[in-house]
């Protein structure tokens, strides 16, 4: 195919979710010609806990998302509610003491109408092509990068550009072609959503219930606008695989078991559950090459803990165009350049994703759970630390330390 403007770029963007999108705008901040170029049509939906929180809200703020999203059909959250096993509960308020200067409200949005708002503001300020499913890498003689091609709309088409952003989410086919898709079950999880409508005592909270039917996963409940909820189990591969219910049956015996049935006892489910891969960030990946850089699912930055993704997706797109910045001024594209991509991106998130692997292995340990939410149920001390934790004035680090739970028992 002959190449002309119109299908030569700065950066080629595969995937127009949350990395996609927010790569564009920061790209287009610092005047990088882009296009994304996505599988699917906008509006299109993403299986997702529709939760946007702390670290997502810190980049919708950056990218002026916040009035946006607040107009749309979407919940404001107050509250996280974490449930024990022993069905214990406690409350964690975003606008508690320790928030003084950070996020002081986190929203449920349905996927479809977020990604969609985040793709049509991107849309303003770059080129893109929906329907466009990318099905190669495209090199020179040199072996440089010099674009992509794949199918729109059923017909071949090349376009160009010596970056690529594989944003193309977990089945990345950038990562695949470049030898960088993981295969190990430990490093990734498998949830399944479903809408419901008219579940009881729906308010302002998102829930998180790490009760037996699930461990050492978690039941999440969401309300997610106007009366209705999105509720999901999250859990290891290996943990399914080796469980001999399916997903749906852990689903019904969460909904069905004596402390949930009368919160579902008149609701109407919206659908069949769906389920989709979580790759969690476990490890330090080599996400970056020669002409390119993985962001979001496709980097494999979801929060070992919580399941949460977008906001390390947003992160990992405002962090990969600084450094396109660097390969645009020496006009150098080779992996000595975009190697500081994968080391911006572990000093950002390293630290956290480290700490939310240990927890992750903590919450397989039942009494523990027990013990550190019953004490918070009833200890405003004890539910003083985890808020601080979780508001990032007391390291979360110290959550993974053996000495914090001899602290929670003699408090
Ligand atoms: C069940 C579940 C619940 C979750 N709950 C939460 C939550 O509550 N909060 C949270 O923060 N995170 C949550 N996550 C994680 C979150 O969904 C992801 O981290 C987030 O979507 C990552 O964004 P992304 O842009 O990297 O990828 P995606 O959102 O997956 O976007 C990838 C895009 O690439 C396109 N694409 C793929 N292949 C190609 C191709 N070959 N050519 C062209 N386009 C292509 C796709 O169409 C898609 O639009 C959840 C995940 C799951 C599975």
């Amino acid at each position: 195919m002959i190449r002309s403007n119109s299908n030569i770029f700065d950066i080629i963007i595969i995937g127009g979710g949350p990395a996609g999108s927010s790569a564009a705008l920061y790209a287009n901040k610092i005047g990088l010609k882009t296009i994304i170029l996505d599988k699917s049509s906008f509006p299109r939906d993403k299986i997702c806990g529709d939760a946007l929180s702390g670290k997502s809200v810190r980049y919708m703020k950056e990218l002026d998302l916040i009035d946006d999203v607040r107009q749309q059909d979407c919940s404001i959250i107050k509250t996280i509610t974490f449930g024990s096993p022993n069905h214990k509960q406690f409350n964690l308020h975003l606008e508690n003491k320790f928030q003084s200067n950070t996020i002081k409200e986190g929203y449920v949005l349905k996927r479809k109408i977020f990604d969609n708002l985040l793709f049509q503001k991107a849309k303003k300020v770059t080129k893109t092509k929906e329907n466009f499913k990318v099905t190669d890498i495209i090199y020179d003689d040199n072996s440089n990068i010099i674009g992509v091609c794949g199918l729109h709309k059923n017909d071949l088409k090349y376009i160009y550009a010596p970056l690529i952003f594989g944003c193309d989410g977990s089945q990345s086919i950038v990562a695949k072609k470049m030898g960088l898709y993981p295969k190990l079950q430990h490093k990734s999880a498998i949830a399944i959503r479903c809408y419901y409508k008219n579940v009881k005592d729906l308010t302002n909270q998102i829930e998180l219930h790490f009760i037996d039917e699930v461990l050492p996963g978690y039941f999440w409940l969401f309300p997610c606008g106007k009366n209705v909820a999105n509720i999901g189990i999250g859990l290891s591969k290996e943990q399914a695989k080796n469980d001999p219910r399916k997903l749906t049956e852990i689903l019904d015996d969460v909904i069905n078991s004596n402390f949930f049935r009368s919160r579902f006892k008149d609701s109407e489910k919206l659908e069949t559950p769906k389920g989709w891969s979580l790759p969690l960030g476990k490890t330090k990946r080599i996400n970056h090459g020669n002409g390119f850089m993985l962001l979001g699912d496709a980097a494999g930055l979801i929060d070992p803990f919580t399941g949460e993704g977008i906001g390390n997706a947003m992160a990992s797109a405002k962090i990969a165009t600084k450094i396109a910045k660097k390969c645009f001024e020496k006009n150098n594209f080779n992996k000595h350049l975009t190697k500081e991509y994968d080391k911006l991106l572990w000093l950002e998130l390293g630290p956290e994703l480290k700490t939310s692997t240990k927890l992750q292995r903590l919450a397989k340990y039942r009494l523990l759970l027990n013990i550190v939410m019953n004490k918070a149920s009833s200890n405003e001390k004890v539910k003083d630390i985890i808020s601080g934790m979780l508001a990032r004035e007391i390291p979360k680090e110290m959550l993974t330390n053996p000495l914090f739970y001899l602290k929670v028992l003699f408090t």
